[in-house]
């Protein structure tokens, strides 16, 4: 099957087959079940921002594309903004309400945080907001930002085609991707002559591509075969052929695939790198049995990922010329910040959901690998380092369940490779 992939993938020294292994067998059943814990459940997301490039798109009224919001008394206590009295973070500084409540949306790590090292941290906040962060995230404090649980508005065919979709793929491929000189959106070479930072852009963005795409295949909407029958979700391998088959796509379909697998390969990295931090992290929602829980089940899913051997190389990425470099990442992270933003453009408001957890989880990576702080394994997370890197809990909710996305994609590649053998 061509779907059957083989080899390294591109710009890593990862063997495809290797990591079908450890997601499939390892990998995808713990974090599933993982992310039905109520810390990673419910996402705090702004569905009205107006799209801010154009404003001609109007929003699309498919019954599939709904997105159910949750009541406020629906989310547990500790995650809610004004559950101040119950976050243990801020026993130290209760006093002063700015500082707790930005403590508890940092999720801060060190509770007894003094004055001195919270205007230090707060330094390196402001710092970070404005040079440091990928994407643009939704500012909490607005009315128009809802919880929505993940559970209930699960990714899957929503029926969004046409021209709105295909206007925001192109605005994404074309107008913030690296290009080679004279090149055509959708020709066949688009990565000729570009250096390994701006192909890794490419391939991140075509490998979520690519994931979004394989779950609309794997949850199809068929309608109901007669009026006694209700429509159903399954999958369909017609449209999975038609994406991905070399056939239909005129070769490119295989390479969009293993594009999903150097997505999985970065955002894996960034995981790992942040395990010191993350196995600090009190996941906290207010019910110490299930904080519990989901504090033991991140540290057994975070001893899989460090104990997997072909890690993606973020240090091989913005080397050489200093001044050179830090140009290249500086556009890196402004085409992705404006990524971040065509999310609010997306027409369907399902799939907008899902686009912005998944684009703030990638940006979430990318700030981990590239932020300059030393988080990494091989570094000594001391006081020093925890008070200098700090991620706010939509941060870590988006990086979880957007890698839980990939990783869910990689299953499905498994399952349409038996169902078209
Ligand atoms: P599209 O997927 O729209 O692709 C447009 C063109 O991009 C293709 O013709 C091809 O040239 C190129 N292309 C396709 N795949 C790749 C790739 N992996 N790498 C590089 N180039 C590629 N629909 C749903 O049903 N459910 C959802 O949850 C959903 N979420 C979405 C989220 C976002 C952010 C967006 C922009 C769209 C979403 N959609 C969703 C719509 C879906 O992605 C497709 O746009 C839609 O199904 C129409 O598909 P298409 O075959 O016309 O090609």
């Amino acid at each position: 099957c061509f779907c059957k992939l083989q080899g390294e993938v591109d710009d890593c020294s990862c063997k495809v087959e290797n990591l079908d292994s450890l997601n499939n067998k390892k990998i995808y059943p713990v974090l599933r079940s993982l992310l039905q814990r109520d810390y990673f459940r419910y996402f705090k997301v702004n569905l009205m921002k107006p799209c801010p490039f154009w404003s001609d798109d109007s929003r699309c009224a498919l019954k599939d594309c709904h997105v159910q919001s949750c009541t406020e008394d629906q989310v547990p206590e500790g995650l809610k903004g004004k559950g101040k009295e119950i976050n243990k973070y801020s026993e130290g500084a209760q006093k002063e309400e700015q500082n707790c409540d930005e403590e508890r949306e940092l999720g801060a790590l060190d509770r007894t945080i003094s004055a001195e090292s919270m205007e230090a941290f707060k330094n390196w906040t402001q710092h970070d907001d404005k040079q440091e962060t990928f994407c643009e995230i939704d500012d909490d404090n607005t009315p128009d930002c809802q919880y929505v649980d993940l559970l209930l508005n699960p990714e899957r065919y929503t029926g969004y085609k046409g021209a709105s979709p295909h206007r925001i793929w192109k605005s994404i491929y074309e107008e913030n991707c690296f290009k080679p000189e004279g090149y055509v959106y959708g020709s066949k070479k688009p990565l000729a002559g570009l250096c390994l930072e701006q192909r890794a852009f490419y391939r991140l963005i075509s490998g979520l591509h690519t994931s979004i795409n394989l779950h609309l295949c794997n949850e199809y909407l068929f309608p109901a075969k007669n009026l006694l029958s209700a429509p159903e979700f399954r999958s369909n391998t017609e449209e999975f052929l038609k994406r991905f088959d070399p056939k239909a796509t005129k070769g490119q379909g295989p390479q969009r695939l293993k594009n999903l697998y150097f997505t999985y390969l970065v955002e894996l990295r960034a995981l790992v790198k942040a395990a010191p931090y993350l196995e600090e992290e009190d996941f906290f929602t207010g019910n110490p049995e299930e904080d519990k829980d989901v504090k033991e089940g991140v540290k057994d899913f975070l001893e899989i990922i460090k104990s997997f051997p072909e890690h993606f190389d973020e240090s091989k990425l913005f080397k050489g010329d200093p001044k050179v470099a830090e140009k290249l990442k500086t556009e890196f992270r402004e085409h992705f910040r404006n990524v971040s933003r065509i999310m609010d453009c997306v027409g369907c408001d399902k799939c907008r959901l899902w686009g912005k957890l998944q684009v703030q989880g990638m940006g979430t990576a990318l700030k981990i690998l590239f932020s300059g702080d030393r988080i990494g394994l091989q570094s000594t997370v001391n006081a020093h380092h925890k008070q200098r890197f700090q991620l706010r809990r939509s941060e870590i909710v988006s990086l979880f369940n957007g890698f839980g996305r990939l990783s869910s994609s990689i299953h499905t590649i498994e399952k349409f490779r038996k169902l078209t053998s």
